[in-house]
């Protein structure tokens, strides 16, 4: 396309890796546009409506005109004191709701923001690969340098971290952390985030430590907080979002607990960016945290339900090394001999009008893998299921 503006865009977008699902959106898009019926199971957006008791808390705060103005960047007191109050009940872990709690326009935002908190151009930021693609773009927009720790299969998706470069250990400031994991559903057992914690003291790391899928374990498994470590608080800064746990993707809610100085360091970088989120939407946000635990306990059980239909179903189909997740509303899946990443999504696509996502997309160690997001109903799944069968006997190749 010709460039109007006569510039390029910034070199720190340059930087970003590329984009590689072009491709893959096209034949999405053109699927759509000729009414094929597409099973989209791509993004990580729960299809579960918001619980309406929620809706409500909403519909109330909303017809206050003392919520249309601007927030208070620090979220409203009552917000940080839920907040404080659900997250001791949760993890028996006291938080200050003054200096140690920062509530964010969902937790993406503050996970982005927090490289431009801390890093001076040339630092370097320690990011999980696979992993949530904003770790490295935050850093990147920082001018800090991303150093990639691979997640592989063989330590269970828990990054190496007598493996890190030393130059770059030297230069680092910070390490992103994620679990339950983000694209490959492990969950870290306490001893890792233990270790994670001496390695940070020893080298001088702040640790962000990414809880988004903390509250959907499965099977009644419930996944700790870094900040319950004893001594975690010195450096460690945890993101949460009410975004999955209550299906609010698109309420822009999510929050930061933990070392008071991150907090502040956070705090100052949004307070110039952002008036923080609509009172109406911080209101809904207690009521979730005080009253939500049933629902959330609800929804949950239907993506168990998904999880074992779809595990199952692909274990029917001679797909046998695949793992049952204990843990958030994702599929990871080892691609069949003799496919990539791609070709096996743009297979599914094709012949099956399947939509999942290819794990080079989160990073260089995703190849080999694809995902599948549990975000369609068990009927859908069992349809899935059915087309995919119908390639893997080559029955469904079209022109
Ligand atoms: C979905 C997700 C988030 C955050 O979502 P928000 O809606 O911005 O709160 C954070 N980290 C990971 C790994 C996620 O998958």
């Amino acid at each position: 396309m010709p460039n109007t503006i006569g510039f390029e865009m910034s070199e720190r977008l340059g930087k970003l890796p590329p984009y590689l699902f072009a491709e893959i959106d096209r034949l999405k898009r053109e699927a759509v546009a000729k009414g094929r019926d597409i099973i989209d199971m791509g993004v990580g957006d729960p299809d579960t409506p918001t619980p309406s008791f929620i809706i409500e808390a909403l519909n109330r705060a909303s017809r206050d005109a003392q919520n249309h103005r601007y927030a208070l960047d620090a979220g409203m007191p009552q917000l940080r004191k839920a907040i404080a109050e659900w997250y001791e009940s949760r993890y028996e872990v006291r938080l200050d709701p003054e200096r140690e709690i920062l509530p964010l326009i969902g937790s993406k935002e503050g996970i982005a923001h927090m490289p431009l908190a801390i890093l001076n151009p040339g630092e370097v930021a320690l990011i999980p690969d696979p992993g949530y693609p904003p770790y490295r773009s935050g850093t990147v927009f920082a001018g800090g340098v991303p150093c990639l720790m691979p997640l592989l299969a063989e330590n269970h998706f828990l990054p190496d971290l007598g493996d890190i470069d030393e130059t770059q250990l030297k230069r680092a400031k910070m390490m992103f952390l994620n679990y339950p994991n983000n694209p490959t559903t492990a969950c870290a057992p306490l001893e890792f985030m233990e270790e994670a914690l001496r390695f940070g003291k020893k080298n001088g790391l702040a640790i962000c430590y990414d809880a988004a899928y903390a509250e959907m374990g499965f099977e009644g498994y419930e996944a700790p907080s870094f900040l319950g470590i004893e001594g975690a608080k010195e450096r460690c800064i945890e993101f949460h979002s009410l975004s999955k746990t209550f299906s609010m993707t698109g309420w822009r809610i999510g929050f930061a607990v933990g070392n008071a100085d991150l907090i502040r360091f956070l705090g100052k970088i949004k307070s110039n960016v952002d008036s923080g989120i609509f009172q109406a939407v911080q209101w809904a946000g207690v009521t979730a945290l005080r009253e939500g635990a049933e629902e959330a306990r609800k929804i949950l059980k239907i993506y168990e339900e998904r999880r074992n239909v779809l595990v199952t179903g692909l274990r029917k189909l001679g797909w046998e090394n695949i793992e049952m997740p204990a843990a958030t509303f994702y599929v990871w899946i080892p691609v069949p001999p003799g496919y990539t990443s791609q070709e096996i999504t743009l297979k599914f696509l094709r012949e099956a009008d399947i939509v999942v996502t290819p794990g080079n997309g989160f990073g260089a160690n995703g190849e080999g893998y694809f995902r599948i997001a549990l975000t369609v109903p068990k009927q859908r799944i069992q349809e899935a299921l059915e087309r995919i069968a119908k390639i893997k006997a080559g029955k469904a190749k079209r022109p």
